[in-house]
């Protein structure tokens, strides 16, 4: 068996995973490169493997950096089917037609700006590359889709078991438990952590313990950091935006899937607890708004907590206003609102989407805020505001960023170092062989040594895999 690592190694999105058993071939995830220009650009590089010869994919969750390029795998050949849990199934729709609308615009756009600056003699803008894949390609993908329930083991290819656990990342998420049997007739197990969530985290159940693997790929997002806890992460939103809304906005950057249906449940929480006043939320995000539709409908995965807090929604429509902001009109209209806003916006990095033009409304003023509610990858927007920067490039103009800005870590839907550790720790013994992957170098290196330490791992193998490197297991 061999295992190769087409993407998230030592860096945190394109997540992809290829396995090589005997005759078969199947790939764990198959994620968008996000980031600077150069990142993306790599998107549009040919796959490492060839499509044609790829039996199946285990989609671990609906987040763009481990299913973006999946409607490309299609497009390129690839004729076999996708699982993935049903909330993942149903999330993915949104996402990837989403995307592929996205890219499609940008380009209309970049074209229409070529045409201009030719016209005026002017030299050719940067331009932007074709889509790297059409609505027509996502359809065609989404018909490859085969819905798993948590818990119920499916025979992907013969010698394949499979399993999904819940990861507690975002809806629908899971862990990948993977069953090989060899020509031989000797079985391994693979366990793919996909993207863990953070225990303790609203809406979501907490990542399931996994207590025996073989080979074992953990991610690492926050493999060398502790977040702040939950309660004084939102003393400090309620700061900000007690601190924010008489003279200005608050805008929160958020992930469409995820975080956006998070920051509303919060938001209900600190009003049923009259921890804030009345408050007038903008939802803004066509994406964002359907996803929170498909949450609510997922209703039985909700933790109990948030399935009281939602029961009583309600009654908190009075204090806690929210608009679903689906209209391209009703967005710009916002663009007018001068006060009093808490716009929750996609995408979550800062780099697409509409965020864009809140940010280029709101960033240049004193009197509004910037949440950081998630990861911000290297080259992103978002992470160069994370970083202190004073002047950015946003929308063709030069800003200079006069908002404050706070990067809140308690939010995040991933499992900090101590988290990780503790969700390794319940192997009964250790994996023979660990691959530390989707997180940046520094990170993975540092889960990597904590991994080590742990008692009972000492002999076992830990790696931190380089991008395109592959190991016989
Ligand atoms: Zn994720």
């Amino acid at each position: 068996m061999q295992m190769t690592f087409h993407g998230a190694a030592q860096q945190v999105t394109g997540s992809c995973f290829l396995v090589e058993a005997g005759s078969c071939r199947f790939l764990i995830d198959c994620g968008m490169v996000q980031g600077g220009r150069e990142a993306r650009d790599r998107n549009y590089l040919p796959f490492a493997f060839d499509p044609r010869h790829i039996d199946f994919v285990l989609l671990t969750h609906a987040h763009i950096d481990h299913c973006g390029l999946l409607p490309r795998l299609v497009a390129q050949g690839f004729a076999g089917p996708v699982y993935a849990t049903g909330a993942t199934a149903d999330l993915l729709e949104v996402l990837l037609k989403d995307s592929a609308h996205i890219q499609e615009m940008e380009f209309e756009r970049s074209e229409k700006r070529a045409g201009k600056g030719k016209a005026a003699g002017r030299g050719r803008h940067a331009p932007v590359r074709p889509p790297l894949y059409t609505l027509r390609d996502v359809d065609r993908c989404l018909a490859r889709v085969r819905p798993a329930d948590y818990g119920q083991e499916f025979m992907p290819h013969a010698g394949v078991r499979a399993r999904f656990r819940d990861a507690g990342h975002i809806l629908g998420s899971a862990i990948a438990e993977i069953w090989v049997t060899d020509a031989g007739g000797a079985t391994r197990k693979i366990v793919a952590s996909g993207d863990l969530g953070q225990p303790g985290r609203p809406i979501l159940r907490d990542p399931e313990p996994i207590d025996e693997a073989d080979v074992l790929l953990i991610e690492s997002t926050y493999g060398d950091r502790l977040h702040k806890d939950m309660p004084s992460t939102l003393d400090e939103l309620v700061a900000v935006v007690q601190g924010t809304l008489a003279r200005g906005n608050v805008v929160i950057p958020a992930f469409a899937v995820g975080r956006t249906q998070e920051m509303l449940y919060h938001f209900l929480q600190l009003s049923a607890q009259e921890r804030l006043g009345p408050l007038d939320i903008f939802v803004d995000s066509p994406m964002a708004v359907a996803a929170t539709e498909i949450t609510l409908r997922h209703f039985e995965m909700f933790d109990d907590e948030a399935r009281q807090l939602f029961a009583q929604a309600r009654q908190l429509q009075q204090k806690l206003r929210i608009h679903f902001v689906s209209d391209v009109q009703d967005s710009m209209r916002l663009n007018r609102v001068g006060a009093g806003a808490v716009i929750i916006s996609a995408s979550g990095m800062c780099d697409a989407g509409r965020v864009m033009h809140h940010l280029h409304n709101n960033l240049g003023r004193r009197e509004c805020a910037v949440v950081i509610a998630g990861f911000q990858a290297q080259g992103t927007l978002g992470r160069r505001l994370v970083d202190g920067e004073r002047h950015v490039r946003l929308l063709g103009d030069d800003i200079e960023v006069r908002a404050s800005v706070h990067t809140l870590g308690g939010f995040s839907a991933h499992a900090d170092q101590k988290a990780l550790l503790g969700w390794a720790g319940a192997f009964k013994r250790a994996p023979a062989r660990t691959f530390v992957v989707h997180g940046e170098a520094a990170a993975s290196q540092a889960l990597a040594a904590a991994l080590r330490q742990q008692s009972g791992w000492q002999a076992a193998e830990v790696v931190v895999p380089r991008e395109g490197e592959s190991f016989a297991l």
